[in-house]
């Protein structure tokens, strides 16, 4: 494993090893496939930019011919001067009614992000909408969400790598890293 990665004046730690993380997402590959096994044409909705990386991982190992997989982003504007800064889901192009649907993020932070896709997802009528993340931080959750599948949980700390980004800048390392503490 690499060492300390420098970005932007910060120092990163490993955290987390590709071997590791492998391993944790073949067995959410099972837990999905599993779950997935009585249903037809699942639709996977990798949630970019950050999952990029998790979701063509995950995918491969689930191993359904018959998926598709589609890709969306929260676009956020300025909405009025009362609602402040907007949120919408955009890039969804494939029909979800009567299908499966797993979304796959990279992180669950406090939970808002998730639980406004699934709202608006669920306007859309799918048969099923399941939530698979990479990273899950269960004491930054102010929502009460709990992912359907979940490969590690972990503290309140900022990660950086294999998707996950500072600035832009981290996505290409293969390991997982956390902040270092400071002295
Ligand atoms: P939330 O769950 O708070 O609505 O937001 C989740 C989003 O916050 C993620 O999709 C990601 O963009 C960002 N985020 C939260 N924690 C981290 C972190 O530790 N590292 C990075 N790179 N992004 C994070």
């Amino acid at each position: 494993m690499e060492n300390k990665v420098k970005l932007n004046g910060l120092t990163f730690v490993p955290y987390l090893t590709a071997e590791q993380i492998s391993a944790e997402v073949k067995r959410v590959a099972d837990e999905i496939r599993r779950d997935l096994k009585d249903t037809c044409k699942p639709i996977f909705l990798c949630v970019l930019k950050g999952a990029f990386v998790f979701a063509a991982d995950l995918i491969r190992e689930v191993g359904r011919e018959d998926s598709k997989v589609s890709f969306v982003r929260y676009a956020s504007y300025e909405g009025t001067s009362s609602t402040g800064t907007v949120k919408q889901l955009v890039g969804l192009t494939e029909d979800l009614g009567g299908r499966d649907v797993v979304i796959i993020e990279d992180i669950v932070d406090t939970g808002l992000t998730a639980l406004r896709m699934i709202e608006d997802l669920k306007a859309q009528n799918p048969a099923s909408v399941r939530f698979a993340t990479l990273l899950y931080k269960p004491e930054s959750s102010k929502t009460g969400f709990v992912p359907d599948y979940v490969a590690f949980s972990i503290p309140s700390k900022f990660i950086l790598g294999y998707g996950l980004d500072l600035d832009g800048q981290g996505r290409g390392l293969k390991d997982i890293y956390v902040i270092e503490d400071e002295a």
